[in-house]
């Protein structure tokens, strides 16, 4: 969030003198107490003053990067996560190449009966595989995945952060968004729920400088 040079001015007095009271800062800046009455509520409404009856204000210590930051700490998975794109197990190689170029997407999430994640397929992976030279139509999908218990997941209660890290550390595009569950054997499960990208943090960065979250 970026001040007006006003909002600035009023910031540094506080600093310097706080506690004090808007009319006293109205003083020092030649004004009227109405006149900076905008002012100091949208500096204690974004948290850089504070106001205590009787005393007056007081300075926070908040600068707007860890304002920011604070914005960002409480925005969670299932905030941001967009649809899964998934493919059954038992499709094959060229099923997955066409899924992809439809669904305009970059990763493709592979799920058994009953929508749970047994692996991830990549651009790369489908490259790999045709630079191979097989058959994509013979070749199963189960093949040539990333999978379990080699995904790295996020879920919909996990921060924004924890999965920005995941994708940024382990080099990877897309997170599956899952649930874990007890399938119908009892088992434990991941339930596909959403998909996080390197697109949906790019959005939200664009959002937040926006002043738009
Ligand atoms: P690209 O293939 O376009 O470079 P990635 O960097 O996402 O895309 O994929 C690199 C490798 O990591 C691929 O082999 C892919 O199967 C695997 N991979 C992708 N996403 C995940 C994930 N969430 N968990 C584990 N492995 C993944």
């Amino acid at each position: 969030m970026e001040l007006t040079k006003r909002q600035e001015q009023i910031v540094e007095i506080v600093k310097k003198d706080g506690p004090i009271t808007g009319e006293e800062i109205a003083g020092k800046l030649s004004l009227i107490r109405a006149t900076l009455r905008p002012d100091l509520s949208i500096l204690t409404m974004s948290g850089f003053l504070e106001a205590r009856p009787r005393v007056g204000y007081y300075y926070t210590g908040k600068t707007s990067v860890n304002l920011v930051a604070k914005v960002i700490q409480k925005i969670k998975v299932g905030d941001i996560k967009s649809v899964p794109i998934v493919v059954r197990d038992s499709a094959n190689v060229y099923d997955a190449v066409v899924t992809m170029f439809l669904e305009d997407v970059g990763t493709l999430f592979v799920v058994r009966e009953g929508g749970y994640l047994e692996g991830v397929i990549s651009r790369k992976d489908l490259l790999k595989t045709a630079m191979g030279g097989s058959d994509l139509h013979q070749m199963p999908i189960s093949v040539v995945m990333t999978r379990m218990p080699n995904l790295i997941t996020t879920t919909p209660e996990e921060p924004i952060l924890m999965a920005s890290k995941k994708l940024a550390t382990r080099e990877v595009d897309a997170l599956p968004v899952v649930t874990p569950v007890i399938d119908s054997n009892g088992e434990e499960a991941l339930k596909v729920v959403g998909r996080v990208t390197k697109t949906n943090i790019t959005r939200l960065f664009v959002e937040l400088g926006e002043g738009k979250m």
